[in-house]
């Protein structure tokens, strides 16, 4: 580099580094892009990513950003469009260096800031190997949380570079990646038909785990490769002659095994090398798919086929799309040998699968994000219905894929936990364990304090805060969706609903008939349970607390004779035995979803009226209060939750509630009787009113009684009607 300003703003002299010239021209570019366009951008994110990766080094102790480079170059390799490259440069950004999604965004745009995100969350999930037994479950999460097909490219490239380079790493390291790439990884690759990925990954993982296997095969592979090579020319040459005499160009080799899948072969059959070695491979490449039939018949004319060898995936594809003749001949020698004849495209195809569709063949069309997405989906679901054998398993997978019911989250452990979308981090936390939701207090969703109540989305990170002294409230019952959680928060709630009612019991049983000077029955009582027809004491206790028996009713059966005489006296205990429904918390106007035994009053600071939204507040030793679930009073959600129950209205028909309304309106003689007119013309009546004047405007306050919402927005429109008015509201203004 003459030009010392190359050094800093290569753009504006040309001279690039090296390096980055490497990538560039490996990027294969659409004749309807701009290469200068497109090289600018590359170079944007070329010196943003060797900048903020600067001074990290990895393992081996190279440069970071030489990691991120060779992820763009192998994607680049699979001629990924630029997007992707561009992706898998800065694939590592978000997670290990400052940088910020919403700085991506700004400088890159959304799709490439979507596509480093994708790669970020990937990156958090931990598969242990007992889960990734479910190829199919992990896929379904991969998709849901990826989004984007070529996220998960990205991530492909990612792993194979540090596949690549795993020996840096520590033998405990090793081995944990390896096993993960063989059991997510390459299984993956295999379903997406990135044929050539998975086989580069097997080998690698089959170093890593049986170095001494692999080297054994090695050697052997190398030491057979002349003799091999040999044989491979003298088979194809009379081929390659014939083909050309019926105008076919063909490019004939020797497809190299890989160690990985010769080894299972020994295993798999119980082979020595010798007659895995014996076996050659080859491919016959030809332009299209008429000349692939007119080749395998040139074949089959001069060498012997093996016909329960032949398989014909061009004509029906493989369901990862994978296309091409297989059969197998006797060659010379009698030596066996396996042919694949296929065209360009389909190695293409078979090299790198459904991925092949980001390519730049597709030309300008890559922006139609959303066909492209339903395309690949429809793709998916077509592979993942090839290797399904359970039909309800597969509709299952794609009622998740299309109608997106089905959430993933993450453990801190980076375990996967699969939820129905809707759920909540109380669904979450029943479902890492029953423990954790008995005593959930809390969550963080993505390392933030998050309410309860919250909706959890594909790919948060969730972690529950536990407390011992912490039980499940009716308030969780509104916002828990899964079964698992609703059937323990119920039977949590019935177990605390029976001993409440059972000490309730206990007591009105004895206050009513200390009332009634009968206390000596008490004991009587107590012992005839099975008479009354409860298989306990308790259970009679708890009726009687839960209101499903009355004293009285106990009474004339069992003492039929004395209740005559006291009959008055009973009848006149249940006729004002408020100090029962006070203890059962009957408020007037509402009903609580299973709570019957706590003191309810209306909170004064938003005077709830029927049809106004109702929640209740669990106030520490004075039951609940009643508010507008709007009430700007009530505790932020997220402090206190579990202590927010559902309630109910439950109205008769001639109570009514105060409400107060402000009216503003112009100073004028008679507006005041005007507005109290039009109040009681809706049957509503006034319990008191406050005026104030000031510059020719009145405000004034009326406090009404009205017997629901309704009622009171006739009242309201009917004063806006009135000459003169400027507003009405209601208030809670004091
Ligand atoms: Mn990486």
């Amino acid at each position: 580099m003459q030009n010392p300003i190359a050094r800093f703003a290569p753009q504006l002299t040309g001279e690039y580094p090296n390096q980055f010239m490497d990538l560039f021209n490996n990027l294969n570019i659409h004749e309807k892009e701009d290469p200068e366009r497109i090289k600018k951008m590359l170079w944007g994110a070329y010196s943003f990513g060797s900048h903020y990766h600067e001074h990290q080094q990895r393992q081996s102790g190279r440069p970071y950003f030489e990691h991120c480079l060779a992820v763009g170059k192998i994607l680049a390799g699979w001629n990924m469009d630029h997007v992707t490259v561009i992706g898998g440069l800065l694939h590592d950004t978000v997670e290990d260096t400052e940088v910020t999604l919403p700085m991506l965004e700004e400088k890159f745009g959304d799709d490439i800031a979507r596509l480093v995100d994708g790669v970020t969350k990937l990156g958090d999930i931990k598969f242990s190997s007992r889960k990734a037994k479910q190829t199919g479950n992990i896929m379904k999460m991969l998709l849901s949380v990826a989004k984007d097909l070529r996220v998960i490219i990205i991530k492909f490239a990612d792993r194979l570079h540090n596949m690549k380079t795993i020996r840096h790493l520590s033998p405990v390291k090793q081995r944990r990646i390896a096993i993960e790439t063989r059991d997510v990884y390459s299984p993956l690759a295999h379903r997406l038909g990135m044929a050539t990925v998975k086989w580069e990954l097997d080998d690698l993982v089959f170093s890593t785990l049986n170095p001494a296997m692999f080297k054994e095969i090695d050697a052997n592979l190398k030491s057979t490769f002349k003799q091999r090579n040999r044989y491979i020319k003298e088979f194809s040459k009379p081929i390659k002659d014939e083909l050309a005499i019926h105008g076919i160009t063909a490019k004939i080799y020797g497809r190299p095994k890989s160690h990985s899948s010769i080894y299972q072969k020994m295993i798999k059959r119980g082979k020595e090398f010798e007659e895995i070695f014996d076996i050659v491979a080859i491919r016959i490449v030809v332009d299209t798919a008429d000349q692939c039939y007119l080749a395998m018949g040139i074949v089959h004319q001069m060498f012997v086929p093996i016909p329960e060898r032949f398989k014909d995936f061009v004509a029906s594809p493989k369901m990862n799309a994978y296309q091409s003749i297989h059969t197998t001949v006797v060659g010379p020698r009698g030596r066996k040998v396996e042919i694949q004849i296929r065209t360009h495209q389909m190695e293409q195809t078979a090299e790198i699968g459904v991925a092949a569709h980001w390519r730049y063949k597709e030309g300008g069309q890559y922006k139609a994000e959303i066909d492209s997405h339903m395309r690949w989906l429809r793709e998916l679901v077509d592979i993942l219905q090839g290797e399904s054998s359970d039909p309800s398993e597969f509709m299952h997978l794609l009622k998740i894929d299309m109608f997106n019911d089905v959430i993933f989250v993450l453990t801190p452990a980076g375990d996967l936990i699969q939820l129905p979308a809707g759920s909540t981090p109380i669904d979450f936390a029943f479902q890492v364990h029953t423990e954790v939701g008995l005593h959930c207090m809390g969550a963080k969703v993505n390392k933030a304090i998050a309410p309860l109540n919250t909706k959890l989305k594909n790919g948060d990170a969730v972690e529950i805060i536990t407390s011992q002294n912490q039980t499940p409230h009716y308030g969780w019952l509104r916002f828990a969706v899964t079964s698992k959680a609703r059937n323990n928060i119920n039977r949590h709630l019935r177990k605390i609903r029976y001993s409440e009612s059972l000490k309730l019991g206990g007591e009105i049983l004895e206050k009513t008939l200390r009332r009634l000077k009968q206390y000596e029955l008490v004991k009587q009582i107590n012992e005839s349970y099975r008479k009354l027809g409860y298989k306990s004491k308790n259970d009679l206790h708890v009726a009687i607390g839960d209101g499903t028996i009355m004293i009285r009713d106990i009474l004339k059966k069992l003492f039929p004779a004395e209740v005559e005489q006291i009959s008055d006296k009973v009848e006149k205990i249940h006729a004002d035995d408020s100090f029962i429904n006070l203890a059962r918390g009957a408020a007037k106007g509402v009903k609580l979803q299973g709570i019957s035994n706590l003191m309810v009053t209306f909170g004064k600071c938003c005077s709830p009226i029927p049809g106004d939204e109702l929640v209740g507040f669990v106030t520490r030793g004075r039951g609940i209060t009643l508010h507008r679930a709007d009430c700007a009073s009530l505790p932020l959600l997220d402090e206190d939750s579990d202590r927010i129950i559902p309630v109910d209205w439950d109205v008769g028909k001639n109570e009514t509630f105060n409400v107060k309304i402000k009216v503003v309106s112009q100073d004028r003689s008679g507006i005041l009787k005007e507005i109290s007119e039009a109040i009681s013309s809706e049957e509503v009546n006034i319990s008191s009113v406050d005026l104030q004047t000031r510059d020719n405007i009145v405000t004034a306050y009326f406090v009404v009684q009205v017997r629901d919402i309704k009622q009171l927005e006739r009242v309201k429109r009917r004063i806006s009607k009135i000459k003169g008015i400027d507003y009405t509201e209601r208030t809670v203004r004091d």
